[in-house]
């Protein structure tokens, strides 16, 4: 079985209360949210709508970025071909959920971030890192 190493706690309940995906997707998009605008256009092309925005996100250019329920990909990657800033990479499955906390510098879906895992390691946040 997989090991979930994305997930933290249970997703909010409007997001949660989505349709689930029928079967485990071979991949998955995973935003790395370093590159992510929050232009929105993947949210667009999805098909299940698994893809969230995440507001108020405190970077000085962009007032959000979005971030994919890791839970609901059906791995289709019309995200990844239509981003227009090449931040979606498709990776395979378990490697997308181990991979997904050191992309994610915020999450709405209660999916783990990069400062969860720095806190975990007990190392100091970087530059990149939110601080709440
Ligand atoms: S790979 Fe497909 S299902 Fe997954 S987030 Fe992208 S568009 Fe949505
Ligand atoms: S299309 Fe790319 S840059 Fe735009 S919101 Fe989606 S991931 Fe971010």
């Amino acid at each position: 079985m997989t090991e979930l190493t994305y997930r933290k706690g249970p997703r909010p309940p409007k997001i949660a209360a989505k349709l689930a995906r029928k079967k485990e997707p071979r991949q998955l998009a995973v935003i790395n949210q370093s590159g992510c605008t929050g232009c929105e256009a993947c949210i667009v092309f999805c098909p299940v709508d698994c893809i969230e925005v995440v507001p108020n996100v405190g970077i000085a250019q962009f007032q959000q970025v979005v971030e994919v329920d890791l839970e609901r990909c059906i791995g289709c990657a019309l995200c990844s071909k239509h981003c227009p800033w090449d931040t979606i990479p498709m990776l395979e499955f378990a490697d997308g959920l181990k991979r997904a906390p050191e992309l994610t510098l915020y999450s709405v879906c209660n999916q783990t971030t990069a400062a969860d895992v720095q806190a975990a390691s007990g190392a100091a946040p970087s530059e990149n890192t939110p601080s709440a």
